[in-house]
């Protein structure tokens, strides 16, 4: 399909969603309309025509999680939220994995390195290939050319093996000294950047699963904003789970024990060249204790890096259709109060 009809396609299923989620009675509009798109991350709402590739603030697709990490397109973002908080971010994040198989030598892995010999430095390449095998790729070219000159003299010893008979064009090998050679992994990721990465896919993910009435919810407010300017610390460190879940849990949970903890927690998997990871991300509920979970997560259940401490009490939301199935479009809702046993009115969301 291409691209502007993928467009067109999902435009048209959120809106429709949109519009039977209007339908509740306690959802106002001013101004009323219909036939909406609402960007997730602005809640500004958009209509048919803004698909228009030539407005400055047209609707564009979002790959969730990124096509980089083995995601593909399923919403929606204008134009201006994608490029205040899409790419950059998910390079981040990208380059945050590939590191990160590189230091566990996983097979199909490549990073960026330096190599350093009394003093010396070079820059190149680590890579291991798909049957494990250590590559090591020097670039001169991208080296001081001092510096990769007696670097190369540190690493190899040259001798005669003059041989007239069997090789007569080679009069010299080269060996390895017996020297010690640092390596360090170059960092081109910024780790707080790549965990915002991480949040927005959740967020995105919540959205593309339950819908329109998902972001009904004011608690979120502050995951928007978290989310839309990644260089201010809005969230505390801490807005995940460090642990690995059961296959069938992988999408969207609620927490219902500790009740301090109460939220929704996004489970997804990113995929890399070397490995599949898992990740669980918290979102705030509708109802009491908000956004105040994070502050709960790091009190209750974390050691520092986010590991989990004590045991947790979760329901995973069965797999069907919230978006265009009419009678569950408030899914999410209905799963939270069944849950967590707690009712509160749906208002909209603020900007
Ligand atoms: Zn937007």
């Amino acid at each position: 399909m291409k691209p502007k009809q993928k467009r067109e396609k999902i435009f048209y299923i959120f809106s429709q969603n949109l519009d039977w989620v209007k339908k509740h009675h306690q959802i106002r509009f001013e101004p009323d309309f219909e036939n909406g798109y609402i960007c997730p991350l602005c809640i500004e709402v958009f209509f048919k025509e803004d698909l228009n590739v030539n407005l400055n603030n047209f609707l564009t697709l979002e790959d969730v999680p990124p096509a980089s990490l083995g995601g593909k397109a399923r919403i929606l973002t204008c134009k201006k939220c994608n490029s205040r908080s899409g790419h950059k971010l998910d390079s981040h994040l990208l380059n945050a994995l590939l590191e990160a198989d590189s230091k566990l030598f996983l097979p199909n892995s490549e990073t960026l390195s330096t190599f350093e010999i009394d003093g010396n430095v070079i820059n190149g390449k680590i890579k291991i290939d798909n049957e494990g095998k250590f590559l090591i790729d020097f670039q001169k070219q991208y080296s001081n050319p001092q510096s990769s000159k007696e670097f190369k003299k540190g690493l190899f010893n040259s001798e005669t093996v003059y041989n007239p008979i069997f090789y007569p064009n080679i009069r010299y090998t080269t060996r390895f000294k017996s020297k010690e050679i640092t390596m360090k992994f170059k960092k081109t990721s910024d780790e707080r950047r790549a965990a915002i990465a991480l949040l927005r896919i959740a967020y995105l993910h919540a959205f593309s699963k339950l819908g329109n009435s998902f972001i009904i919810n004011n608690n979120l407010k502050i995951v928007r904003e978290q989310i839309l300017n990644p260089e201010k610390e809005i969230l505390p460190k801490i807005f995940w789970i460090k642990y690995e879940f059961p296959e069938d849990c992988e999408g969207i949970n609620i927490i219902t024990l500790p009740k301090k903890l109460n939220c929704y927690l996004v489970t997804f998997r990113l995929i890399t060249k070397s490995i599949s990871r898992q990740f669980s991300i918290a979102l705030p509920g509708p109802s009491e204790f908000g956004s105040d979970i994070y502050k709960n997560l790091e009190e209750i259940l974390c050691v520092g890096d986010g590991t989990e401490k004590e045991g947790i009490t979760f329901e995973t939301l069965p797999d069907r259709d919230y978006i265009k199935d009419e009678d569950l479009v408030f899914g999410s809702h209905y799963y939270w109060q069944e849950y967590t046993k707690e009712s509160y009115k749906p208002r909209f969301p603020e900007k």
